[in-house]
């Protein structure tokens, strides 16, 4: 039965760098929650600051969190973060695991970006550079603000250069020694499957020549962008979908760490223009169904 193979508790999908709920109504989780609302799930992408610190939108994200287990009367809720969205996830369920059933991370930096390292190698805080990368980032996430027509609600504070603090290698480090719920113990390796009564899962890509520049992502520029960015890597060479290495993005149980997707592809981005044999949609409704049989 179809009620059967949903989640207990309903799912809350949080964005990542620059993300948003809906910009002139178009969707960040694109196809993917109006799927997973169709198949009979409960689904409330969130809004939180899209340029700040995975701390700063993890205690916005736990504010949207009280309130919806007010809404729904849901005693818990399931966290799926996507990008820095995984950090934020991350932050809230080591605050308040009570209040949170699951927390999946997809392509999340777990372990930092080697992207972000090379941004602050290129623009060292104070230097011209750093003012203007950050005035760029900053004038993006305004126009993202004002933009957003998936939620109300006051203006969210930004901050550059504690965004790119909190998704360089060492930023994360740190980040992770305050809050190791779910990390491998070794690199490459998985995580706890459970901490704290809080399940942890995570899934995340690589670029595959031949498979996701081919298909969709002929046509799209995300991608293009994606190929230039992971020439930037030096730990994982090879082994990136652009902007999160694939051992970086462990977390907990690791569902899988090869799926021909880059960064954008994972949530289907761009209007759903993916690679050769990519399914990112299918991949959150079998983890639906995962979490569901969980008894999540
Ligand atoms: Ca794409």
């Amino acid at each position: 039965m179809l009620a059967e193979r949903t989640t207990r508790y309903p799912l809350v999908l949080v964005p990542g760098l620059l993300g948003f709920i809906r910009l002139l109504g178009y969707p960040y989780w694109y196809g993917i929650e109006s799927k997973l609302r169709s198949l009979g799930f409960q689904v409330y992408p969130v809004r939180v600051s899209p340029l700040h610190a995975s701390e700063v939108r993890g205690e916005q994200l736990l504010e949207r969190i009280q309130a919806l287990l007010l809404e729904t009367g849901a005693d818990k809720v399931n966290l799926i973060g996507h990008s820095q969205g995984a950090l934020t996830a991350r932050y809230a369920a080591a605050k308040r695991p009570e209040w949170i059933a699951s927390v999946t991370s997809v392509s999340g930096p777990n372990h930092g970006s080697e992207l972000a390292d090379y941004c602050q190698r290129q623009a060292p805080v104070g230097t011209w550079r750093e003012r203007l990368f950050a005035w760029a980032m900053r004038s993006t996430a305004r126009w993202i603000g004002w933009l957003e027509s998936g939620a109300i609600g006051p203006t969210l504070p930004l901050d550059a250069r504690a965004c790119g603090e909190s998704l360089s290698t060492a930023g994360v480090a740190l980040f992770n020694h305050r809050y190791p719920q779910g990390l491998p113990e070794v690199w490459g390796g998985e995580g706890a499957e459970e901490v704290a009564g809080v399940r942890y899962y995570s899934w995340s890509g690589t670029l595959q020549p031949g498979l996701t520049n081919r298909g969709g992502n002929l046509f799209d520029g995300p991608n293009l962008a994606c190929r230039l960015f992971a020439q930037t890597f030096t730990r994982e060479i090879g082994q990136c979908d652009g902007m999160v290495g694939r051992f970086s993005s462990h977390l907990g149980k690791v569902i899988g760490d090869q799926y021909p997707l880059d960064h954008f592809d994972s949530i289907n981005q761009t209007f759903g223009l993916v690679g050769k044999g990519a399914d990112p949609v299918g991949l959150f409704i079998e983890h639906g169904r995962r979490l569901a049989e969980a008894g999540l």
